[in-house]
C-alpha cells in the first residue's frame, strides 16, 4: 500500500476523499478545475519568492514517477547540495513507525524544500530539514500534521534524530513545528487512515462547500447526498452539529423537520436549533419561510427609485485587484435597461475604472445601488482609500448601498443548499447564461486573459458579472413583490 502525504491531508480535510481515491470508480472522478490547477501554479511561485536568490537543485524525474524522482532526491542528499526543490522521499516499510500493522507500506512524501542543515545523517555531517510552504493565512493543524509525516520520514530515510520541521505560509511568516506532540497526532492518524483503508468501510458522505469544490469526487458525492436528502445539503449543518443531531437520534430531513426544539436544545442554542429545524422545514416543503421580523419593517430598507442601480464586482485576490466593477441601471420611467461593463484590461486601469464608477453613480444621483454581499462595501472603502477619494464621496456611495443578502437572511428562510446569490436566484428561476461558470473560475479566466490577451475570456467574465447584477435585479424584484404580499395576507 502506497501512504502519502497527500493521503494524510486528504484525510483530515475529508476522511472519504482517500477512500474514493483508493477504491473509488475513476470514472465518476472530474477533470481538475482550473482555479485549482491556478492554486498549484500559484504555490509554485509561492515557493520560488520563498526560495528567493538561495541556489538549489531539483530532480528531474516527473513527479509522477516517484520512485526515479525519490532516487534523484538522494543522490542530492549524499552529495551534500545546499538546497532541493520538490524532492521526493519515499522508503518501503514499517520498521520505525508505531505503527500495529505488519504488511508492506510505501510511504511517500513530497516537501517543498529539502535544506541542508549541520547534524549526523548516513550522508556525512549533515543533514537535511524538510519545509512545507504552504497557499494557507495560518498555520492550519492538517499543515503541521503533514510537516510531522515528512520529518519522520526524512529521519528514517537520512539516520537522523526528529528534528522541528518548518511551514512557511502565504505571508512568507514561518513557523517551527513543536515535533513532539505532533508526532503522536500524526501517529494516531496514519492509524485511522490505514484501518480504514484496510476494512474498506466507506465513510459517509458530507457536502461542504468550502472543501468539495476542491476535489474531483463532487458531482460524484453531491449527486449522492442529493438522493439521501442529506443534512449536510441544509445551510448551517455543520460537521459538529451534524454529529449533534446523531447524538439525538435525528438523520434525515423529516426527523429534523419535525423535531422539538427544546430537545435540539440540549445540544445547541436555542436558536440554531430553532434556525435548523426551519430550514429543515423550508426545505421539504419546498417554500421560503418568513423569519420573525414583520414584512413590513423589511420592505422599509428596500428603497425603491424609478432609477435603480444593481452592482456587481469581479476580484483577483492574489493581486488584491477588483477589475470589474459591473453595473446595470434601470430605469422605470423610460422602460430601459443598460449595462455598464466597467473593466480593467491591465491591473493598473484599476484606478481608471474606479473614476469611471464614481462618475456613473453620481450623474444617477437619486439611484439607490443594489448589491448582494459585504464584499461590494468593503471594495468601496478599499478603493476610496486607495485611490484618495474624498470622505464626502465615498459617504455618499456609502449610504445608497442596499445589501440584498442582508435582507434575505434577516428575513427569509430559503429552501436553498446556501444563501449564495446563484443558489437564491436559481431557485427564483433565474438562468446564468454561463451555468457553469463561477466566480472562482472567472478569477482563473482573468489570470488567463492577462497572460493571452485572448478577448473571449474577459467577454465571458463580463457576460457572467452581468447576469450577477441581472440576478440582483431579478431578486430585488422577487423580494419586493414576496414581501408586499406577505404583508397583506399577514
Ligand atoms: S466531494 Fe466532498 S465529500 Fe466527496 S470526497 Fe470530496 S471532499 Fe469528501
Amino acid at each position: 500500500m502506497l501512504l502519502s502525504d497527500v493521503v494524510l491531508l486528504d484525510y483530515k480535510r475529508c476522511p472519504r476523499r482517500p477512500f474514493l481515491d483508493f477504491y473509488g470508480d475513476a470514472t465518476q472522478q472530474q477533470t481538475q478545475r482550473e482555479f485549482v490547477v491556478k492554486l498549484r501554479e500559484e504555490n509554485q511561485q509561492q515557493i520560488l519568492d520563498v526560495l528567493g536568490n538561495t541556489t538549489y537543485h531539483e530532480p528531474q524525474a516527473p513527479l509522477e514517477d516517484w520512485q526515479a524522482r525519490g532516487r534523484e532526491t538522494l543522490e542530492l542528499m549524499e552529495k551534500g547540495v545546499n538546497c532541493i526543490l520538490n524532492g521526493i522521499l519515499w522508503q518501503t516499510g514499517v520498521a520505525g513507525w508505531n505503527l500495529p500493522f505488519s504488511e508492506t507500506i510505501t510511504f511517500i512524501a513530497n516537501p517543498a524544500l529539502l535544506v541542508k542543515t549541520s547534524g549526523h545523517s548516513i550522508f556525512g555531517d549533515w543533514e537535511y530539514q524538510a519545509v512545507s510552504i504552504k497557499l494557507g493565512r495560518r498555520p492550519k493543524p492538517e499543515y503541521k500534521l503533514v510537516a510531522a509525516f515528512q520529518a519522520k520520514l526524512l529521519s528514517l530515510i537520512q539516520d537522523s534524530s526528529l528534528s522541528n520541521p518548518r511551514v512557511v505560509i502565504r505571508s512568507h511568516r514561518e513557523y517551527q513545528v513543536k515535533i513532539n506532540p505532533w508526532m503522536a497526532n500524526m501517529e494516531n492518524t496514519l492509524v485511522e487512515v490505514l484501518t480504514m483503508l484496510r476494512s474498506r468501510q466507506e465513510p459517509e458522505v458530507f457536502i461542504s462547500r468550502q472543501r468539495c469544490n476542491l476535489c474531483q469526487w463532487q458531482n460524484f458525492c453531491y449527486d449522492i447526498a442529493k438522493q439521501q436528502q442529506h443534512l449536510s445539503l441544509l445551510p448551517g449543518v455543520t460537521p459538529s452539529r451534524y454529529e449533534q443531531l446523531q447524538q439525538l437520534g435525528i438523520v434525515s430531513l423529516e426527523e429534523l423537520a419535525q423535531s422539538d426544539t427544546s430537545v435540539l436544545a440540549k445540544l445547541m442554542e436555542k436558536d440554531v436549533a430553532e434556525g435548523l429545524k426551519q430550514q429543515a422545514i423550508a426545505t421539504l416543503h419546498e417554500t421560503p419561510l418568513l423569519k420573525s421580523t414583520p414584512p413590513r419593517t423589511i420592505l422599509e430598507t428596500i428603497p425603491s427609485a424609478s432609477r435603480e442601480i444593481y452592482f456587481d464586482i469581479e476580484a483577483e485576490p492574489e493581486r488584491n485587484l477588483d477589475y470589474l466593477l459591473g453595473v446595470l441601471i434601470v430605469d422605470y420611467s423610460e422602460n430601459k435597461e443598460q449595462f455598464y461593463p466597467l473593466v480593467a484590461e491591465t491591473p493598473e486601469q484599476e484606478a481608471e475604472v474606479w473614476e469611471q464608477f464614481l462618475k456613473l453613480v453620481e450623474e444617477n444621483p437619486e439611484a439607490p445601488i443594489f448589491h448582494y454581499s459585504q464584499y461590494e462595501v468593503d471594495t468601496i472603502k478599499r478603493l476610496s482609500s486607495l485611490y484618495q477619494t474624498s470622505k464626502q464621496q465615498e459617504k455618499s456611495v456609502l449610504k445608497r448601498l442596499v445589501d440584498l443578502h442582508d435582507c434575505v437572511t434577516k428575513s427569509l428562510i430559503f429552501p436553498t443548499e446556501n444563501y449564495s446569490l446563484k443558489k437564491i436566484a436559481q431557485w427564483l428561476g433565474f438562468q446564468w447564461r454561463e451555468s457553469d461558470f463561477s466566480g472562482q473560475q472567472c478569477v482563473y479566466w482573468y489570470d488567463q486573459w492577462l497572460k493571452t490577451r485572448d478577448r473571449a475570456l474577459l467577454d465571458t467574465i463580463i457576460r457572467y458579472n452581468e447576469d450577477d447584477c441581472r440576478a440582483t435585479y431579478h431578486l430585488k424584484t422577487w423580494l419586493v413583490n414576496f414581501l408586499a404580499s406577505s404583508e397583506v395576507t399577514n
